[in-house]
């Protein structure tokens, strides 16, 4: 076998070691966490590169440090592709990851103590988007949304009256387990009402709306913030866009505000990434992804799966697994020891706690990346039967089954970024 990182493996074996055995486990299971990806060869190998050893605080042009006549160049070329791609006035490109850039938008336009409003955690909702425990919550007043309890899809009589009753000063839309199209013509609709700030938060489904297969926040709302790494396939890190009119709050807010340095390897990768989102390929990708995610919700549903919302609209499905009498941290932990990687999950409304919940979510962004299609979905489908059923009754020889079968499959389809597959 080909030494796939020799001087990592001369100078630190153990550590080697570790990569290696990652780099077997995502090529030989089936990856369905939503929120994770294959990034490609070439993303990889961007985020690897020297521009890791550079100092670049400020912007291009604009810098602290000398030396900057190739990183200048590294970050305009993030920032006019990501222009390009969502269709934005302005990008900022410099965040460390979704948490920090929320948190970067809360500085340009919130005070401590002030009003903040976003989807409930529990409901689909993220930790920065002003719940409880996150600083986003304790620092501000945050007031929570949800969906209805009939039909799993958000209630926008109940947006607008908390937010003419609470007046808050920004307004988050988006989340991480919602199964349907985000209608930000809606939110922009109450937001204007009631003279927020309306940031979409689109950290799961850039890629979706980079490829066209999900409708884009760029013309109704103030800000966008997103992830790189989700559907995007890009390296771990994170985006603000917006109009020019909030183009310098936003940037004072990254940096100096909560920021030092920008990671120039990771600047280079996300540029890669959006090079790749820009080609008739990613539109294809992206639109796939979604015929995978809605052929997978069909045939669950034939299987008796109960899905919040009834289906799915984007890259993600939230089972409630109540009717198969599985709870989902047990479904979760079996499903990964038959080489199905997903995560546990809240349902809304759910009667048990959020560490021991009754859902599971799953998508399809890694799979598609592997270039599975609508006609694997069965296949994917069954095993998931198989392996909660099995999850029910403990039956390990029935996993060991669907792993076996589910790693000649990944064997068949290897992994961008993977040649080991
Ligand atoms: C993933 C995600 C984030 C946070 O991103 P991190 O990079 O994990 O900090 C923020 N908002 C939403 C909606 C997300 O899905």
């Amino acid at each position: 076998m080909t030494v796939r990182h020799p001087a990592l493996a001369a100078t630190d074996p153990a550590l080697a070691a570790l990569v290696g055995a990652e780099e077997r486990l995502q090529a030989e299971t089936l990856r369905l966490i939503p929120s994770e990806n294959y990034v490609s060869a070439a993303v990889l190998e961007a985020s690897g590169t020297v521009l890791q050893n550079k100092y670049s605080e400020g912007y291009p042009g604009r810098r602290y440090y000398e030396g900057q006549q190739n990183i200048d160049q590294v970050e305009s070329l993030a920032i006019d592709r990501a222009k390009a791609v969502f269709g934005v006035d302005h990008a900022n490109v410099q965040p460390y990851s979704g948490s920090p850039a929320n948190l970067a938008v809360y500085l340009a336009f919130a005070q401590p103590g002030d009003t903040v409003m976003g989807m409930a955690l529990p409901m689909g909702g993220h930790l920065t988007h002003g719940w409880g425990v996150s600083a986003t919550g304790s620092w501000f007043r945050g007031v929570q949304y949800g969906v209805r309890a009939d039909t799993g899809r958000i209630d926008f009589d109940e947006v607008r009256e908390l937010a003419l009753k609470e007046r808050p000063k920004v307004i988050f839309c988006g989340g991480t387990a919602l199964p349907r199209t985000i209608d930000f013509a809606a939110f922009a609709e109450i937001a204007q009402e009631a003279g927020a700030v309306l940031v979409a938060d689109i950290a799961h489904i850039a890629g979706l709306i980079a490829g066209g297969a999900h409708p884009s926040p760029v013309p109704h709302v103030d800000v966008v913030s997103t992830t790189t790494h989700k559907t995007l396939r890009g390296p771990r890190g994170a985006m603000l866009m917006c109009r020019e009119e909030h183009a310098k709050a936003i940037d004072k807010a990254v940096f100096p505000g909560l920021q030092g340095g920008p990671h120039n390897q990771t600047t280079a990768g996300i540029a890669v990434a959006l090079h790749e989102a820009s080609q008739d390929s990613f539109r294809a990708y992206a639109h796939a992804v979604v015929a995978n995610a809605k052929a997978l919700a069909e045939a669950l549903l034939e299987r008796g799966f109960d899905l919040v919302s009834g289906g799915t609209d984007n890259h993600l499905i939230l089972m409630d697994l109540t009717p198969k009498d599985v709870p989902g941290k047990v479904a979760a932990k079996a499903l990964d020891r038959a080489g199905i990687v997903v995560n546990y999950n809240t349902v809304p409304y759910d009667s048990r706690r959020p560490f021991d919940p009754s859902g599971v979510r799953i998508g399809t962004p890694s799979l598609t990346s592997r270039g599975l299609g609508v006609s694997d979905m069965a296949v994917v489908a069954d095993w998931i039967d198989r392996g909660v059923a099995a999850a029910g009754r403990g039956d390990e020889a029935a996993l060991s089954v669907v792993r076996a079968e589910v790693a000649e499959l990944m064997a068949a389809h290897p992994a961008p970024g993977l040649p080991l597959a």
